[in-house]
């Protein structure tokens, strides 16, 4: 294996991660440091892992509420961006290129398929350990190759490994695996830009009434796909009821907690799946609402919530109750 030379004097101390998570809560990191291209996150990577020290990377920290004690090992921002596309289609992205940015790319270069990454706001490594989509659509639907560092080893693997599925992969378990995803190459068939742009236009012009201005991690929770429930919802939209959906935030605004606010943070207004960070609320208080809001929806519907929002960090104290006590 080659060598890695990685200067560890680079690494800070203690650094707030508050600031790089769009929730704008959680602690400090053991260990931090920027890789601004593929290859300096490939190496650091491939340090961290013959070093056995824990890695965390982050995109955009869209859909993280790291805990208040903080992420112990090294966490590393993820500021590749190179976009490389070919004539017959396959592009090659590095994983902490903007998916947006990846959109509008592929589009001026004649391709479509991306019009649904229009309004989501992180990297391209983000979106592939959360299978991010929208209308119908999945960043895993146009994977052929991840070029990923595991147990040191830099290669391109074919995407199977990920294990995708709605909202999930394999980096989402328990207990993930420690795979760094360093690029990515898809291949996107020709489209008419003005069709793509029309359509992602639309696609925007549904959320801006929807997402609201604060800080937050979009929908907190996943929908849930169970027809059984869905058919017992008298008021519940025929389009949801006919493809057995429930959003969540359809439950949760039932079970009375739409704009409820505990501690700075607040289940929203306009969509009560958005968890927000309305005043500097901790990650603990938004966690604790979250948890508040999942036990009611439980109470009152039988069905657990499944976060899609990945809690990351030393939440290993943590005791989930679903109370809120008093502040
Ligand atoms: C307003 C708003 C709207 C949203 N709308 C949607 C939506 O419509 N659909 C949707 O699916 N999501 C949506 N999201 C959630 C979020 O934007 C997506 O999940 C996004 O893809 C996350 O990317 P990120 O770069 O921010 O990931 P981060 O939050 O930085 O990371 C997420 C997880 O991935 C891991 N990770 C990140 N990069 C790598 C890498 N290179 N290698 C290994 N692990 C990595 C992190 O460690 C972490 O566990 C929304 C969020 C917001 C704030």
């Amino acid at each position: 294996m080659q060598e890695i030379q990685i200067d560890p004097s680079r690494f800070e101390r203690g650094r707030s991660l508050a600031l790089f998570t769009t929730l704008k809560a959680g602690g400090p990191a053991e260990l931090f440091c920027e890789c601004a291209t593929a290859d300096d996150l490939a190496a650091v990577a491939q340090y961290a892992q013959t070093q056995d020290l824990r890695l965390t990377i982050l995109g955009w920290g869209s859909n993280i509420l790291p805990s208040d004690t903080g992420i112990s090992g090294l966490v590393v921002v993820n500021g590749g961006s190179d976009i490389v596309i070919e004539p017959d289609g396959v592009v090659t992205a590095d994983s902490g290129c903007s998916f947006q940015e990846l959109f509008l790319k592929t589009v001026q270069a004649g391709l479509k398929g991306l019009e649904f990454a229009v309004g989501i706001p992180g990297s391209l490594g983000g979106a592939l350990v959360s299978n991010a989509g929208a209308y119908r659509s999945n960043v895993s639907e146009f994977l052929t190759e991840i070029e990923v560092v595991e147990n040191g080893v830099r290669e391109w693997r074919t995407p199977a490994f990920m294990g995708f599925h709605y909202r999930d992969s394999v980096l989402r378990s328990e207990t993930p695996p420690q795979i760094a995803l360093i690029r990515v190459r898809l291949k996107l068939p020709r489209g008419d830009a003005k069709a793509s742009y029309d359509e992602a236009r639309d696609y925007q012009r549904q959320r801006i009434g929807k997402q609201p201005p604060s800080a937050s991690a979009g929908s907190f929770f996943k929908n849930i796909y169970d027809q059984k429930l869905a058919d017992s919802l008298d008021n519940l939209p025929e389009r949801l009821k006919s493809a057995g959906v429930v959003p969540a935030g359809y439950l949760i605004e039932k079970v009375g907690l739409k704009g409820f606010r505990y501690e700075g943070a607040m289940l929203g207004a306009r969509h009560a799946n958005f968890l927000l960070n309305v005043g500097g609320a901790k990650a603990s208080s938004l966690r604790r609402l979250a948890e508040y809001a999942k036990r009611r929806v439980e109470e009152t519907y039988g069905v657990r919530l499944e976060e899609e929002v990945l809690y990351i960090g030393d939440w290993l104290n943590w005791v989930s109750t679903g109370e809120l006590p008093a502040s």
